[in-house]
């Protein structure tokens, strides 16, 4: 009944507060973009607002700028923003992993010092943890950080950082010993205005320039920034990876209509159905599959607040790539020759973002860790497998 009530009071605020141009439209175009993000007048209004309410990260402490709410009532908002069409504007690699991994890792004076810019979205982040040298096996990097008594100092590579080039502050792993490869490994907060760092944004294959290879050149780093112990970093990577395999798992807004753009180009048979058997037949099996991750998601749900969730994190992170790249793959069917449109404009907007979307899709199954490695997981940790 509590719940209900709370449902109503939410669905009015966010009917009421959230821009009605922005209907539809993905978060994600202002997460990975800040300069979209800053010229978009309804976009600022929304982000302020939510902020406000600190419903951004509903259940963090009111002094970290959340709501102090519970995870029902966190689910309870997601639930009614999608209803309405509508997106968290705060949500960002700071609300996803970094703020998480600062709650269970951080000192009170980090959490302070960072948590209210991640919950009101005016700091962004960017994850400094792959290397030339190391990505699957993460443990081999290489980025030195040194003591120099009153400050850190840092050299070395990362790759692949989304949003380097837009990010205020970067969350590296660095090595501060070179004798043991986990256990010489610490966690660093690096302001990215600090001298000595220069991203160099990477084009994409779908067109988009969504990473960067970052420099770090005899960076001073104050010493109050490492989080945990020195050569303690390597169990907070860890979590700060379940955090991030989890959110990119988590339930999400039905963002393409998928069955209503096939009925557009195929057309519909004399039972009103999708013309193409075929096809109908393999969208059913995709909206199934899509049925049952989201009850899968719900169920881990269930599991984690009775703390009986397992090392599901990775089963639930390959099988939603597999949903949307499936997906992507369906909709460039769809749209038939009109599906291999790039540029020009012979070619109808929605099936020019169809194409990059299908290209942006083989990434889902690399970032946060690749299908492979995933499957390692699951097959070691929740299945207590054997290593060969
Ligand atoms: C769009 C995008 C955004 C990214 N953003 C970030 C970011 O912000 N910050 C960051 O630090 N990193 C980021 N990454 C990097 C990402 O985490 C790595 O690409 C990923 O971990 C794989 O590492 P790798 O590219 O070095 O491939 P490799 O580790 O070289 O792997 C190559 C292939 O070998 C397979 N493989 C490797 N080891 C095993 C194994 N033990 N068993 C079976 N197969 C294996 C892999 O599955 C893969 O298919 C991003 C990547 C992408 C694509």
């Amino acid at each position: 009944m509590e719940q209900d009530e709370f449902r109503r009071e939410a669905r009015q605020w966010l009917t009421e507060n959230f821009p009605a141009a922005l209907t539809g439209v993905s978060g994600l175009v202002f997460q990975g973009d800040a300069r979209a993000a800053a010229a978009n007048a309804d976009y600022q209004l929304w982000r302020a607002r939510m902020a406000d309410k600190g419903w951004g990260v509903p259940t963090w402490a009111k002094r970290f700028g959340g709501a102090e709410l519970t995870d029902e009532q966190a689910r309870i908002i997601a639930q009614e923003l999608a209803a309405i069409g509508a997106f968290n504007p705060i949500r960002s690699y700071g609300t996803m992993m970094l703020g998480p991994t600062l709650l269970e890792y951080g000192t009170e004076e980090q959490k302070l010092e960072h948590l209210p810019w991640i919950a009101t979205h005016e700091r962004r982040w960017c994850q400094g943890f792959s290397e030339p040298g190391a990505g699957s096996d993460l443990a081999s990097l290489q980025m030195k950080c040194t003591d120099e008594g009153d400050h850190w100092l840092v050299s070395g590579q990362k790759i692949w950082t989304s949003g380097a080039d837009e990010a205020d502050w970067c969350f590296a792993l660095v090595r501060t010993d070179t004798s043991r490869k986990q256990g010489g490994i610490s966690f660093l907060l690096i302001d990215m205005r600090s001298p000595g760092i220069e991203a160099r944004p990477i084009v994409l294959i779908s067109g988009s320039t969504h990473f960067c290879e970052v420099f770090f050149n005899d960076v001073k780093v104050p010493k109050g920034n490492l989080v945990g112990e020195v050569n303690g970093g390597w169990p907070i990577a860890k979590r700060l990876l379940q955090f991030e395999r989890g959110s990119l798992s988590e339930v999400k807004t039905e963002i393409i209509p998928l069955a209503e753009i096939a009925r557009r180009y195929v057309g519909s048979d004399d039972q009103g159905r999708i013309a193409d058997g075929d096809l109908r037949t393999r969208l059913t099996h995709n909206a199934m599959r899509y049925a049952a991750y989201m009850q899968t998601v719900r169920r881990f749900n269930e599991e984690a607040r009775n703390g009986t969730a397992g090392n599901g994190v990775s089963v639930l992170k390959n099988l939603w790539s597999g949903i949307i790249q499936d997906r992507a793959e369906l909709l460039t069917e769809v749209m038939g020759a009109d599906g291999l449109g790039w540029s020009g404009e012979d070619y109808p907007p929605e099936a020019r973002e169809a194409t990059r979307a299908l290209l942006h899709s083989k990434c889902f199954s690399i970032y946060g860790g690749s299908y492979e490695v995933q499957n390692n997981i699951t097959a070691k940790r929740a299945l207590g497998l054997p290593d060969s």
